[in-house]
């Protein structure tokens, strides 16, 4: 087992797959930046799934348990579900998605060994789905994809992002429209994740906030340390909040990130990232890239969402780093 600086440990790890996304939500990828002269990598400076592995099984004696598969969109990588069967059993693997492919991919990613999904819906009206994802798919398709991904015995939680001023009424629609069934749905504070997205804390609607549109909440403990969203029951429904902004939780932050061209990131709003492609691609062994990361892991000190304020520097984006 690795700890870091302020005694956190390494058992998570999410890895972007891709920097693409069949959408442009606004608050993520906005289309002025993200346009037909954006340089997204080039194949050769994406991991294989050879290389991916290899990092995966270092990282296990190091203490990891957990595996999510992000990006960009991790649905728009070729042969998917081949990654998810290389995947070493013992974790429990985990993918994040705008579910416009879920329909088509759910029943083989469950066949495959995937054990959840999280989708990203901000929703359930197309008007306030299409503007917030600068998109002209529809959320019927991303409901399909979730019921699909039900039917096959995958588990669904439900990610919304809101943005003041443009989604707050999904807080009571979305959850509605799954109140009876077993999809948790979780609502997250606007993050100032990136550079891009125009982001500024007047159209952040902090959980505290969202909650008063409830008429009764009752909190649920946490399941596990470091958990990112606080659960409360509303009746029989779980619905979680994820208050990265107005309430840090970098204290138990036991996550770290891949991005899609081999960098490993100790924090989500990090500026720059350690190169692991190129030390496998020069032929490190499994255990040259553990100490590697032994070494990263044990140095980082990052607790951006509580010092957001002192800090200054160029953040990277969330479709790079992976979500
Ligand atoms: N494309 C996939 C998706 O949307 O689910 C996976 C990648 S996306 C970057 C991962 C998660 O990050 C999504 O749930 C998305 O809503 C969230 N996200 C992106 N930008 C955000 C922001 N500025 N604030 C809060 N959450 C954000
Ligand atoms: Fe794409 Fe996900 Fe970012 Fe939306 S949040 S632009 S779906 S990567
Ligand atoms: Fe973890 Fe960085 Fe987010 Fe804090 S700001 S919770 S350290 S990823």
């Amino acid at each position: 087992m690795v700890k870091d600086k302020r005694g956190r440990d390494l058992r998570d790890l999410r890895i972007s797959l891709t920097d693409k996304c069949n959408m442009r939500c606004k608050y993520c990828m906005p289309k002025e930046h993200f346009d037909s002269k954006h340089k997204f990598l080039p194949r050769s400076e994406i991991l294989d799934y050879e290389e991916i592995v290899l990092i995966v099984n270092s990282l296990i004696p190091l203490g990891l348990k957990k595996v999510r598969l992000t990006g960009g969109e991790p649905l728009l990588r070729k042969d998917i579900c081949e990654l998810i069967k290389m995947l070493p059993e013992e974790l429990d693997i985990a993918m994040t998605t705008n579910g416009i492919l879920l329909e088509k991919y759910a029943p083989k990613l469950k066949k495959s060994g995937l054990k959840r999904v999280t989708v990203s819906l901000d929703a359930i009206d197309i008007e306030t789905f299409q503007a917030m994802g600068d998109t002209k798919e529809t959320p019927e398709t991303v409901l399909r994809g979730i019921e699909t991904a039900r039917l096959a015995g995958l588990k669904v939680k439900i990610n919304t992002v809101i943005r003041a001023g443009y989604n707050e009424h999904s807080i009571n629609k979305i959850s509605e429209r799954f109140v009876g069934s077993d999809v948790i749905v979780r609502f997250i504070e606007f993050m100032d994740v990136g550079e891009t997205n125009s982001w500024n804390l007047d159209e952040v609607l902090t959980g505290e906030q969202m909650r008063k549109m409830f008429e009764s909440l009752e909190m649920v403990q946490p399941n596990h340390n470091g958990e990112v969203a606080k659960r409360f029951l509303h009746g029989q429904q779980e619905l979680g909040f994820i208050e990265s902004v107005s309430k840090p939780f970098c204290g138990d932050c036991n996550r770290a990130r891949l991005s899609a061209d081999g960098s490993l990131f100790t924090c989500l709003f990090a500026s720059v990232g350690h190169d692991l492609k190129a030390m496998i691609r020069l032929g490190a062994t499994r255990k040259d890239i553990r100490d590697a990361i032994c070494t990263i892991w044990e140095s980082r000190d990052d607790a951006y969402s509580e010092t957001r304020s002192t800090t200054n520097r160029p953040k990277i984006e969330m479709s790079f780093i992976g979500g």
